[in-house]
């Protein structure tokens, strides 16, 4: 099952400076939404808006119809329970851009740990389903290993393989391969494309022009704060409308 996100109305200001200035944001169910912007423009805050690790001033974000905390200019705060949060988190995925890793857990622990915890899953089950993402991003063969033995790339598949295993319906990945050394970026891209196939639903933050057009059924262009222009990656990428997306294209490709 995968999710439909909307994101109404976004504001979210940091001493007085509004980093979300309005943002009508909708990433379809199923489809992999590429969200691009200058640095600071706040992908980044709107992505962890998303997974609850940050708190709207106004405006609202839904998964599947189901809000994510609320708060209309002028209303009451409308809170989700902790529980609520909890169960809502536990069904997104979350790849950063420094992986994140547990470094005095094992690569099978770390991709053990969140089954075991939040889905009370038992340790034989996670285990098996553990080792089947391993695979699946080819590191089978690391299971005992610890992060620090890894290169980035390596890392960072560990990362998407532990998101993975809570079977999310949405998945977000804030610029997964602007950590990498460049000879190791091909090889997460390899593993986020298959990922793009599955048919869950993806946001994805990302400098990599190429691989966005590749991937991407929808992007979206911001700028401090703002959507600024958004169409499929032929419209957005190819035939931009507005002088600022051509400058940024400018710039990273
Ligand atoms: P992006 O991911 O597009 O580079 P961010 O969402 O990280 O942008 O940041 C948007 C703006 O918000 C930046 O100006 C950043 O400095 C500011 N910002 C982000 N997080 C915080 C925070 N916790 N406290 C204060 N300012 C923040
Ligand atoms: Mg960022």
């Amino acid at each position: 099952m995968s999710a439909e996100v909307r994101i109404r109305g976004a504001v979210k200001t940091y001493d007085g400076i509004r980093v979300l200035d309005g943002i009508d944001l909708t990433a379809p169910s199923g489809q992999v939404t590429v969200v691009l912007g200058p640095s600071g423009s706040g992908k980044s805050t709107l992505l962890r808006t998303v997974n609850h690790l940050e708190r709207l001033d106004s405006g609202y974000v839904s998964i599947d119809g189901e809000l994510v905390g609320v708060r209309v200019h002028g209303d009451r705060f409308k809170e989700l329970s902790e529980r609520a949060i909890l169960r809502q988190r536990s069904r997104i995925g979350f790849v950063f851009q420094n992986f994140n890793l547990f470094p005095h857990l094992t690569i099978l622990d770390n991709v053990v740990e969140a089954p075991l915890v939040t889905q009370r899953l038992p340790r034989v089950e996670a285990v098996t389903r553990a080792k089947e993402l391993l695979a699946r991003v080819g590191l089978e063969d690391k299971a005992g290993a610890y992060p620090r033995q890894l290169s980035g790339g390596q890392q960072q598949r560990v990362a998407i393989a532990r998101a993975l295993a809570l079977e999310p319906r949405l998945i977000l990945l804030d610029e997964p391969t602007s950590a990498l050394d460049p000879e190791l970026v091909g090889e997460v891209l390899a593993v986020i494309r298959e990922l793009a196939r599955s048919g869950t639903t993806m946001i994805v933050v990302t400098h990599e022009i190429g691989f966005a057009r590749e991937i991407a059924d929808h992007v979206v262009f911001l700028d401090e704060g703002r959507v600024i222009e958004e169409g499929p990656p032929s419209a957005v990428l190819d035939r931009p409308r507005h002088d600022r997306t051509r400058a940024f294209l400018g710039k990273v490709t």
